[in-house]
Parts: C-alpha cells; sequence; structure tokens
C-alpha cells in the first residue's frame, strides 16, 4: 500500500506522536512517504501527486486540515485525519477514536464516509474576488472574537475558556444582516453570522443541533442582539446540553440552505476555521461543496450510521 502523510511539525504539542502512528501502520510491502509543511512546501504541493496514492494522512491542527482538504478537493483519495494539533475541533466531528494504533487500523482497512465542505468567497481590498474552502464555521462577527480569545487556553479549561472570552466582550458591535439563502431573503439585527459545515466545538458542545456534514447543506446562524451576559443561558445551555435537543439555542435564528450570500453593515471582520481574514467589505459568499470528501472513519464515528 502507498500511503503519504502530510504533516505540519509546528501542529503542538501531540506533534511526535504522527510517528508513532507510522510505526503503527508499517507492514513489509508498504511504501510510507512523509511531507512536512512549511517553506517550499505548501499543502497544494504536498497534494500534487496524491492519485498515486492510496491514502492520504493529514496530521496537525484544524488550520492545516482545512488549508490541505481545500487543496485535496474532488480527488476523492480516502482521507485519514490525524489530530496533531492544539484545536483539532474537524477531527472531533468525525468522531474516530483519537489513538494512533486505533487510527492506524482505521486507515490500513480504509472505510470511508463521503462529507461535505464549505466553500467561502470575499472581495480583498483590492477588490479581488477570494474564496476558500473551510470544513468548520466561517463567519462574521462575535464568533472571530470568541475563537481568538478562547485559542490561548483552549483545550485546557474547554468550555470555561469559551464563556470567559465571551464575557470579555460585554457590549458585542450589532449590524444588520441581509442573508440571501437559496433565493429567499431574511433581514434581521445581530451580533454574529456563523457558516456552518460542522458545529460541534470544544467539549462536545454542538453549536447548531441540526448540523451535519453529511447532508449538502450549510447551516447559517444569527445570533440575535444581546450583551454577552444575556447569552449566558444560551452558553450555558451549551454546556448542559451539548448536543442541544432538550434545551435548544434560544438566541440563534438558523437557516439551511445549498448557497447563501451575507451582507453585514457595518462589517464586523471575517473569518473562517478561526483563521482571521483581513477584510472589511462586510459581503461574503457561501456555499456547500457536496460530498467532496472521502473521510476514513473507524466504528465510533457518528458519520457511519
Ligand atoms: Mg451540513
Amino acid at each position: 500500500m502507498r500511503i503519504l502523510i502530510i504533516h505540519n511539525l509546528a501542529s503542538g504539542p501531540s506533534s511526535d506522536e504522527i510517528f508513532a502512528f507510522a510505526r503503527a501502520l508499517s507492514i513489509g510491502g508498504d511504501e510510507i512517504c512523509m511531507r512536512f509543511i512549511g517553506d517550499g512546501m505548501e499543502p497544494e504541493d504536498a497534494v500534487a501527486d496524491v492519485r498515486t496514492f492510496d491514502r492520504v494522512v493529514i496530521s496537525g491542527g484544524d488550520g492545516t486540515v482545512s488549508n490541505v482538504l481545500d487543496s485535496l478537493r474532488d480527488t476523492h483519495v480516502p482521507a485519514l485525519i490525524f489530530p496533531s494539533g492544539t484545536a483539532n475541533l474537524f477531527f472531533n466531528n468525525i468522531g474516530n477514536a483519537p489513538e494512533a494504533a486505533a487510527l492506524a487500523k482505521a486507515c490500513r482497512e480504509g472505510r470511508t464516509a463521503q462529507v461535505d465542505m464549505g466553500e467561502l468567497f470575499w472581495t480583498d481590498e483590492a477588490g479581488e474576488v477570494r474564496r476558500h474552502g473551510f470544513i468548520i464555521i466561517a463567519g462574521s462577527g462575535f464568533d472571530a472574537a470568541i475563537m481568538q480569545k478562547a485559542a490561548p487556553s483552549k483545550n485546557e479549561i474547554g468550555e470555561i475558556a469559551y464563556v470567559l472570552a465571551a464575557l470579555g466582550t460585554p457590549e458585542p458591535d450589532v449590524a444588520r444582516f441581509t442573508i440571501e439563502h437559496d433565493g429567499v431573503v431574511d433581514e434581521l439585527d445581530g451580533i454574529s453570522c456563523m457558516v456552518a459545515n460542522t458545529a460541534l466545538i470544544q467539549n462536545d458542545i454542538n453549536l447548531f443541533p441540526e448540523c451535519r456534514m453529511d447532508d449538502g447543506l450549510i447551516d447559517i446562524a444569527v445570533i440575535e442582539p444581546a450583551a454577552t451576559v444575556q447569552l449566558l443561558p444560551t452558553l450555558l445551555a451549551g454546556v448542559f446540553d451539548p448536543a442541544g435537543r432538550g434545551l435548544g439555542r434560544p438566541q440563534f435564528k438558523m437557516f439551511q440552505a445549498k448557497e447563501a450570500k451575507i451582507t453585514c453593515t457595518p462589517s464586523l471582520g471575517m473569518q473562517f476555521d478561526g483563521e482571521l481574514i483581513e477584510n472589511n467589505s462586510g459581503c461574503f459568499g457561501a456555499r456547500v461543496l457536496p460530498k467532496y470528501l472521502d473521510v476514513i472513519i473507524d466504528d465510533f464515528s457518528p458519520l457511519g450510521r
């Protein structure tokens, strides 16, 4: 079997686990090729000949995984996500067992699920239209601030960090959102508009209870204007009812669509998968790329059910 491993050496504290994985994976007759993203090795270089491999393993945090999967789209080589980063939300959404040996077994067996990606469009300062795939959440407003503020302590104190980060913004900016979703236009005031491909965040909190990455739809949520303290019930509902089936998400207005165009006045900034976009136009598009990725799953993954 020919296996390509793409790894980010700077991905985080578990960065060396990938070598234990490679050891667990190896059997006679294999060819394992490791490529390390960095100077002179961009994600698109690393995947240039990916179709000649039987498997591709992507090892890093959410930023690395997002960039590599965006380069990989539509190649349909079975892809295993290996959680080497400080934030591994996409891996958590897939739901595979995290041990190196278990992931090596799943990689060899090669059972896959077809999942969607999101695609984001925006106009940069020079007026050029830019695009990037996203695997988790993109959007404008409150969420970017939260993800940024939660970053230094994420994975250590989990939802507490999230709540504290939220409290750090006592009076979030309010904007007018115009949301065109599959031809229907809604206008509403909010402090954030998020577009999600998957919505499980830290500590198994599902931000948007209906959100799945294999339904051919993106989930759009506008958070109603509220001081952060007033959002506490929603945040606490997230903590005590992670799946969102009982308490729901009282301050979120939600839509599902294949594509959407969102205008935010004034602009509240933008991010995708935790990476900030320098952009002040306040207008962006998003669409679903259905069944764009073949991700390797094991028996624990809800994607297999
Ligand atoms: Mg979906």
